[in-house]
C-alpha cells in the first residue's frame, strides 16, 4: 500500500510559461549584469541549485555563500514578479488526484520532490492555491542530485511515520525521465506523465510503472494496489 505519495511540480503539478528560466534570467542580468541565452540550458528535470553551479560557472562568478544570497534575493523577487504573466495554470486532474488520495481509508503523506529551491516552490504552488495540500517536501536546497532527494524524502516521510519506508511504500509523479530515474533509484513506483516537455514515446522507453496522457481520470485507488 503506498504511503508517500511524492509529486513533481514543473510539468507535473503546474505548466508555466517557463518562469523558471525567465526568473534565473532576468537575476543574472539585474544581478550578475549577464545576458543569458535560455536555449543554452536544459532545465527539465534538473534541481535549481546544480543550474545555479552550472550558471555561476559559466559566467565565471564565484559559487560563494554570498554571491548565492544575492541570486536568491533577486531570484524571489523576479519570480513573483513573473508569476503574474507567466505563471501559467495547474495541470488537467491534478487537484482531483490530490482529493482523491486525501480520501483513501488510510491516507499516505503527500509530499512534493521538486528541484526547485523551497522557496522557489513555494512561490509557485501558493500562486496557484495548492501549497497547503502537501505536508513536507524535499527541494533544491536539501540536495543537488535528484536520486538524493528521492532517498532523502524516502528517510523523512519514514520518520514521520515512525517506521522505515520500502521502497514499495512510495508512488512517485513526474513528467521527465529524471523523476523515472529518481523513483527507480529509490525502489519506488513511478506515474510518468506527459503534460510536460516529454512525449509518451520519450517516457515509455524509461520504464515507468504507469504511463499516462495527463492526470485526468487517474484514480488514487488504482495505484493503490
Ligand atoms: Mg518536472
Amino acid at each position: 500500500m503506498i504511503r508517500l505519495v511524492l509529486f513533481d511540480i514543473d510539468g507535473t503539478l503546474i505548466r508555466t510559461k517557463g518562469i523558471g528560466g525567465r526568473s534565473f534570467g532576468a537575476t543574472f542580468r539585474t544581478v550578475f549584469g549577464q545576458e543569458h541565452k535560455p536555449e543554452t540550458v536544459n532545465f527539465a528535470g534538473r534541481t535549481d541549485s546544480s543550474l545555479l553551479r552550472e550558471f555561476f560557472q559559466h559566467y565565471q562568478i564565484a559559487h560563494n555563500q554570498e554571491n548565492l544570497d544575492k541570486f536568491i534575493e533577486a531570484y524571489v523577487f523576479w519570480l513573483e514578479h513573473l508569476m503574474h504573466d507567466f505563471g501559467g495554470h495547474v495541470c488537467a486532474g491534478v487537484t482531483e488526484l490530490i482529493e482523491d488520495f486525501k480520501a483513501l481509508p488510510d491516507r499516505p503523506i503527500m509530499g512534493i520532490l521538486t528541484g526547485n529551491l523551497r522557496i522557489g516552490a513555494e512561490i509557485k504552488l501558493r500562486h496557484h492555491g495548492i501549497w497547503e495540500h502537501f505536508e513536507f517536501g524535499v527541494f533544491a536546497d536539501d540536495h543537488e542530485d535528484r536520486n538524493q532527494l528521492a532517498a532523502i524524502a524516502k528517510e523523512r516521510a519514514g520518520q514521520m511515520i515512525g517506521r522505515k519506508l520500502k521502497g514499495e511504500d512510495i508512488l512517485i509523479i513526474g513528467d521527465t525521465p529524471r523523476d523515472i530515474d529518481c523513483a527507480r533509484y529509490i525502489g519506488a513506483k513511478i506515474l510518468a506523465v506527459a503534460t510536460g516537455g516529454h512525449t509518451m514515446e520519450e517516457l515509455r522507453e524509461h520504464n515507468p510503472t504507469w504511463l499516462v496522457e495527463s492526470l485526468v481520470g487517474v484514480r488514487a485507488g488504482d495505484l493503490n494496489a
